[in-house]
């Protein structure tokens, strides 16, 4: 049974401070359920929030890393470096890094397998931009993009995977995919994964949605049959916001 899994996705807002007063309030307010939880920060701010959340079942995820186990890589941080850390998920793929900062199915496939040797637990993205879906193409272009980054990995580590759906033309948009579209992509990447690999490896991935995930949208999303999670943005760098939705 697939447990709920929502998860924050800071971007490069908070400085160390206001991460640590996030936190402050953020546990006040928090109960446990059988959510689970995770805020994904800047690398400066994870072991803050380690310490912040310890005592918690609160997790902490970083938003990207290096797909080399160490080396000349000037200002680029390894798995090993967040596996010190005890950090327990970590994005990779985000479209924002997709789009600015060269990820290719390739690096992303990579940094996969990294993750896993070093027991950090990917939250894989994927999605389309709106030309391809205006072109048709949605379910094509994620296709592609699973095939590529699950490219070497063991069924049981694609059952321990989390993906998030992220159409690039809803994130900090205020445009969410209606329940229908989000439901139905996150049902096709489980039937890619079932064909790949297994159908019992499909019913074990976690599979989230993002972009423009709010309070005011969480639950209908969040009942949708296929629909296992949430990947948020900037509707979780307030503490009230982010609980709201944790407990759609
Ligand atoms: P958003 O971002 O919720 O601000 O749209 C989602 C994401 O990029 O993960």
């Amino acid at each position: 049974m697939r447990k709920p899994f929502i998860a924050g996705n800071w971007k490069m807002f908070k400085t160390i401070r206001e991460a640590r007063e996030f936190a402050a309030e953020f546990r006040q307010i928090y109960v446990p359920s059988d959510v689970k939880v995770a805020v994904c920060a800047p690398f400066l701010q994870l072991a803050a929030l380690k310490e912040a959340f310890q005592g918690t079942d609160i997790k902490v995820g970083a938003q990207n890393m290096h797909f080399a186990e160490e080396g000349a890589y000037t200002g680029e941080v390894s798995a090993a470096m967040l596996a010190e850390l005890q950090v327990d998920y970590c994005i990779i793929g985000h479209s924002e890094r997709r789009q600015y900062f060269n990820e290719t199915d390739e690096t992303v496939n990579k940094k996969l397998h990294q993750a896993f040797k070093w027991n950090i637990g990917p939250i894989l993205c994927v999605g389309e931009t709106l030309e391809e879906r205006d072109g048709d193409r949605a379910l094509e272009v994620v296709e592609r993009q699973l095939r590529g980054a699950l490219e070497g990995l063991s069924e049981e580590q694609v059952g321990a995977l989390t993906v998030a759906y992220e159409p690039v033309w809803a994130i900090g948009t205020g445009r969410t995919a209606s329940p229908e579209q989000a439901d139905e992509m996150c049902g096709h990447i489980r039937r890619v994964i079932g064909n790949l690999y297994s159908e019992e490896a499909a019913d074990r991935t976690v599979i989230q949605y993002g972009g423009s995930v709010k309070p005011s949208n969480a639950s209908e999303l969040m009942n949708m049959y296929e629909i296992d999670g949430a990947l948020v943005g900037g509707a979780s760098l307030k503490p009230a916001d982010f609980l709201e939705i944790i407990n759609f």
